[in-house]
């Protein structure tokens, strides 16, 4: 039997709007080579400075995973040579990260550990090359070149895919709450390292770790783990050694392959960036920044739980991301029936925002507007139905809910004169109902009730009908 150990380097982009060490945009998907200045092309002469934003945003990831942060740190060079580094080497850290020493709560299969965080620390990307198959020509763009990235390395202290995939969503959740990353892993804002190996069980020194990666969403991480654990297995029961080595994992045959072996491995002869003086982060700095944290993802979960009453699901629903939480709550404030509240931005909210590929944070429904909906349909103003039909009114135009019940005239129909005058009409369209209801068949009053809703188009007070018709009836 064999223990699997598992750790995760995760490179996390930075949201900051220039690049780590100039002002160069950061944004994505703009024209090859159009997002670069002496700095980031490593020109000779060009000197780097340090990105404010990127550093408090590595300090507030830090103080979020229970790091230390480092008072004193420094940027060094990492030298390896390739076409998408022209400096020909990596401004990174290596003896003195911004943060380490960190842990973070995983919950799996319904228990609670924890998973040391070793280093956080800053680094700039490398550029993209990009092969072009038709002509075997490779072109390079330099627009990722020096882009603010943080790298998350835990310990080895996961156990199974599932703990690693667990760790990394919350990590994901966390670096989104704190506005620092925008968690995009198929535009590779969130890239995933795990790393693993196995050892017998009960052995404490560490088995050979093989590193994985090419993987952009967390079913394959799941995936590329179980198959890396199957095939570790299989080595080892049959007598064999598993051998250090990078491997990538290849989707579409749903398996992993030899990348780079350990002799191949760079030496980065990291040495301290002389263009770079060593980083001091005054303590009071720091703990304002902490004092400045967002609740996390997690407690924010608790707590919805304990202080709304709500179900499991939905508060898993409304703290996916910090918007929802934050929609949520503004429109609780202002009507606080949570339950109802959370059934209408899980259901008809998000149904709209799914349809036009709206975030929440612009929604054209503020949660003003949807309280006032809310109000009128609980003051009985407006049927249910009616509220769910203009919803989506709503959505489309701005408008408030009160003028377009003005504008179409939904006002809900409880006045007993208007309302019996509608009664009247379907009980004399509806002679063998009445005559079966009267013999006993109670069943045909929703079929009644149902009957007037449809003749006042939605608007009659559904209390009031039923009342009215067991009146006229018995
Ligand atoms: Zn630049």
């Amino acid at each position: 039997m064999y223990e699997v150990v598992i750790g995760v380097e995760v490179h996390a982009q930075l949201r900051t709007k220039s690049k780590m060490f100039c002002g160069c945009s950061t944004a994505f998907g703009r024209s090859p080579n159009s997002q670069t200045c002496p700095v980031c092309l490593g020109l000779p002469g060009s000197l780097p400075v340090i990105n404010k934003a990127a550093v408090e945003m590595a300090v507030r990831a830090g103080l979020a995973l229970n790091c230390s942060i480092g008072a004193h740190n420094r940027f060094a060079r990492k030298n390896y040579f390739y076409p998408d580094l022209p400096k020909g080497y990596q401004i990174s850290q290596y003896e003195a990260p911004v943060c380490e020493h960190g842990w973070m709560e995983i919950a799996v299969g319904g228990t609670t550990k924890r998973v040391r965080i070793r280093r956080a620390h800053l680094e700039e990307d490398a550029g993209k090359n990009l092969h072009v198959t038709s002509s075997g020509r490779s072109l390079v763009d330099l627009n990722r070149a020096g882009t603010p990235l943080l790298e998350i390395v835990t310990e080895p202290d996961m156990r199974s895919a599932d703990e690693a995939v667990a760790y990394l969503k919350n990590l994901r959740d966390i670096l989104m709450y704190l506005e620092v990353c925008d968690g995009n892993m198929e535009e590779g804002s969130f890239r995933c390292e795990p790393n693993l190996s196995l050892r017998p069980a009960g052995q404490q020194e560490l088995g050979v770790k093989v590193e994985l990666k090419n993987i952009n969403s967390f079913k394959f991480v799941k995936d590329a783990l179980e198959h890396e654990i199957k095939r570790q297995t299989e080595v080892l029961t049959e007598g064999g050694c598993v051998k250090q080595e990078t491997r990538l994992w290849n989707l579409d045959r749903g398996e992993t392959a030899v990348m780079r072996s350990k002799e191949e491995a760079h030496d980065y002869r990291y040495f301290p960036d002389p263009d770079l003086v060593p980083l001091k982060l005054e303590r009071e700095w720091v703990d304002a920044s902490r004092a400045e944290l967002p609740e996390l993802p997690v407690v924010r979960t608790r707590r919805f739980l304990e202080e709304y009453g709500l179900p499991d699901y939905d508060a898993g629903v409304l703290t996916a991301t910090r918007d929802v939480g934050e929609y949520f709550e503004a429109s609780v404030k202002l009507f606080p029936q949570p339950k109802t509240v959370s059934n209408w931005v899980m259901g008809e909210l998000t149904r709209e925002l799914n349809n036009t590929g709206t975030a929440i944070g612009a929604s054209p429904v503020s949660p003003e507007r949807l309280a006032t909906l809310l109000r009128m349909v609980e003051q009985g103003t407006v049927s249910l139905k009616v509220a769910r039909d203009i919803f989506p009114e709503m959505y489309r135009t701005g408008k408030a809910p009160e003028q377009i019940v003005q504008e179409k005239g939904l006002t809900q129909v409880s006045d007993e004169g208007a309302l019996s005058q509608v009664i009247d009409d379907v009980l004399a369209k509806n002679p063998a109902q009445v005559a079966q209801f009267k013999q006993g068949k109670q069943q045909v009053l929703g079929f009644l009730v149902g009957q007037v809703m449809k003749s006042s188009g939605g608007k009659a007070n559904p209390g009031k009908v039923n009342e009215l018709l067991k009146h006229k009836l018995g």
